[in-house]
């Protein structure tokens, strides 16, 4: 019997979703959803995680609930075909975390790479909150609590689906086979692993302030893209230019499609094409600017469209998230009650022991 495939992925609440998102994660999320190969789809908007870091800030994490979900059915994620839940409505998965705890050590968690550059990120270096610090343990939760098999995500969560493989050979190993191993399902190009922002940071993300968002108007893509980081220098149009590290080219590996040029840019072909000429000189930034800016607006405007129409029936959205957080909680609650009785804490569900207990002191 071949297992069945299912797919657990999500976002944090803090902010709205960007172009990073969208190649990192979401545009392959839509087309696993489409594929049909999936039996379920639980993608989760992890508010619970969003407060290890916002803790004082929840009005924040709140109003960013609403602005995810619709760019999630801006991007064509289908509630008839994906389950999307809030994290903190799901008490199942703060329970399991609890119990992971035992069998994560302190010197495990401070090895996470992910969470360092965070940590640095955000000035925590001095003191960091406890839960900040475990977000991965109840990360391992929300991805064991619907047994998912895959994760699709961007580069930065490797680091948490091994610590999810972990604590799950563990937890089989220590109670018994109960817990699924997931895999992660990287993008396939490199440039979609971990897109920098627009500043040529390492990563765009929204706590940096350096993102492309899918909702933005057309102006502001505009200014973004033309005040990008490009080769430093490469002065004169006439200059040989640097595709490595250039950011105007990364984001054209993420987004350009040969179908693209005969529209936008009928010098060359392809893109490679282009990027000789860049290499060789006589190639200027501002035309491979304007370039870039037309083959993003080819994939923002339609996504920025399709919210509109979201954001005219806020009342269908909330009713969306309610029915997939509710669905979503049967599952996670199937999960908890299982990783109970492999811990042996079920205790008013197993007969057998009134009994086991009954018959030692039969005859005290
Ligand atoms: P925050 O700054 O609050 O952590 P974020 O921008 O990093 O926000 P997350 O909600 O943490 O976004 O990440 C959601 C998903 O998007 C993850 O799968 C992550 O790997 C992916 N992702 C985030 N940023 C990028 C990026 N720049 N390139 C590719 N994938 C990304
Ligand atoms: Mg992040």
């Amino acid at each position: 019997m071949t297992p069945t495939k299912i797919i657990l992925t999500g976002d944090r609440p803090t902010g709205r979703l960007h172009v990073g998102h969208y190649v990192g994660s979401l545009r392959n999320r839509v087309e696993l959803q489409n594929s049909g190969e999936y039996e379920k789809i639980f993608i989760m908007i992890a508010d619970a995680q969003a407060l290890t870091d916002n803790a004082e800030n929840p009005e924040k994490v709140r109003q960013n609930i609403v602005e995810v979900a619709m760019d999630y059915l801006a991007v064509g994620i289908d509630p008839e075909k994906s389950n999307i839940l809030i994290q903190s409505q799901l008490p199942e998965l703060t329970e399991l975390t609890f119990y992971y705890m035992n069998l994560v050590t302190v010197s495990r968690l401070q090895r996470n790479p992910t969470v360092k550059s965070e940590i640095q990120m955000r000035n925590f270096e001095a003191s960091i909150p406890v839960g900040f610090f475990c977000y991965p343990i109840s990360q391992a939760s929300d991805i064991t609590a619907f047994k998912a098999t895959t994760v699709p995500v961007g580069e930065d969560q490797e680091p948490m689906l091994e610590q999810t493989r972990e604590i799950v050979r563990k937890f089989n190993s220590v109670y018994g086979d109960t817990l699924v191993e997931p895999e992660i399902l990287l993008p396939s190009s490199t440039a979609c692993l971990r897109l920098p922002g627009t500043d040529g940071k390492a990563k765009m993300s929204k706590s940096l302030g350096n993102c492309i968002y899918l909702s933005e108007t057309e102006e502001d893509i505009k200014k973004k893209v033309m005040s990008m980081f490009t080769d430093p220098d490469h002065l004169k149009v006439s200059d040989p230019g640097k595709i490595e590290g250039n950011t105007v080219f990364t984001y054209l590996d993420a987004f350009c499609r040969d179908e693209f040029f005969p529209e936008y840019c009928p010098d060359y072909k392809n893109l490679d094409e282009m990027k000789e000429h860049y290499k060789r000189g006589g190639l200027g930034d501002v035309k491979v600017k304007k370039f870039l800016l037309n083959v993003m607006l080819e994939t923002i405007n339609p996504i920025r469209n399709k919210r509109r129409e979201f954001e005219k029936d806020i009342p269908y959205v909330y009713e969306v998230l309610k029915k997939g957080t509710e669905k979503a909680r049967e599952t996670a609650a199937k999960t908890l009650s299982e990783v109970k009785a492999a811990m042996k804490i079920d205790y008013f569900e197993d007969q057998a022991l009134i009994k086991e207990q009954s018959e030692k002191y039969k005859d005290a």
